[in-house]
């Protein structure tokens, strides 16, 4: 589908008959992850390969064949899920097109995703441009969710893509010791600074005033480590205690979510000097 000139979805799963397989999504119902097909007069990429399913990888190539871009020079996998680059490896034996990450991610992708079968065979770095002819895709280093989480700017267009580092659905899991919450909170305020006009995300639909949507993730991290130390201010507390005072009303089915967002603010606020832990039990300093 194609969403303005030069940019087009790949993403597959959409359709309201097909069924999200349970245990692949973090809760049934959230949307597939997105794909993105971008395109100048000499060159395209794909940003994103979805899950590594036979039916989506039939899906995509259909479509890369009914559009018949200029060549494809790279497959750009923005970070280490299965969601995003699961399909990465089955589209480059199709395609020949190279395999592309940030060096972070470089060997959790080949050995998690590819099973040591697939190489990346090109780097990119904060800041690089990938010139594709009239349109540039500026890379953007977004530590955050993954250490080397990259998203990708069209600043001709103000076209932002930032994948799992801002979803269109909820806010974006942070696990504790693959992600971090410090890097993750400088990342929107970079973001914020690029002052694009659409962003295009890892999950459901683009956002169009970006300018709020990252304000209010910014705030909503604020308020959270907010409630974290407020919790704390009647003495030490369990992850499992912290959790139940902040997210009340949860599913149960969310619990293991919340906790992991839960010690991930712990551990920015201990890094920040204002929390400390026994093994069990956190409390503030
Ligand atoms: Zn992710
Ligand atoms: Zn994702």
């Amino acid at each position: 589908m194609e969403l303005e000139p030069g940019i087009h979805s790949l993403t597959t799963g959409q359709l309201p008959t097909r069924q999200l397989p349970i245990g692949r999504e973090p809760f049934q119902g959230f949307p597939p992850p997105n794909s993105f097909l971008v395109f100048g007069t000499d060159a395209s990429v794909l940003i994103d390969a979805g899950w590594d399913d036979a039916a989506d990888h039939e899906a995509r190539t259909a479509y890369l064949r009914d559009v018949g871009p200029p060549p494809l020079a790279a497959i750009i996998i923005t970070h280490r899920h299965p969601d995003h680059g699961g399909g990465a490896l089955a589209l480059h034996r199709s395609t020949g097109a190279p395999l592309a990450s940030h060096a972070l991610e470089r060997e959790a992708i080949e050995r998690d995703l590819f099973g040591g079968e697939g190489r990346i065979t090109r780097e990119l770095r904060d800041g690089e441009e990938l010139d594709l002819g009239g349109l540039t895709l500026e890379v953007v280093h977004t530590p955050g969710h993954t250490p080397g989480c990259i998203a990708l700017f069209a600043r001709e267009r103000g076209a932002l893509f930032t994948t799992d580092t801002v979803m269109g659905v909820s806010t974006t899991l942070i696990r504790p010791g693959e992600g971090s919450m410090a890097d993750y909170g400088r990342t929107l305020e970079r973001l914020r600074s690029l002052r694009a006009a659409t962003m295009y995300t890892g999950h459901g639909g683009p956002i169009t005033d970006p300018e709020s949507r990252l304000q209010a993730l910014i705030g909503h991290r604020q308020r959270r480590e907010t409630e974290l130390l407020d919790a704390l201010a009647g003495g030490p507390r369990t992850v499992q205690a912290l959790r139940e005072a902040i997210y009340t009303g949860l599913p149960a089915a969310r619990e293991r979510l919340a906790d992991q967002q839960v010690v991930s603010g712990l551990h920015k606020l201990r890094d920040d000097g204002r929390v400390r832990d026994d093994g069990e039990r956190w409390a503030r300093t």
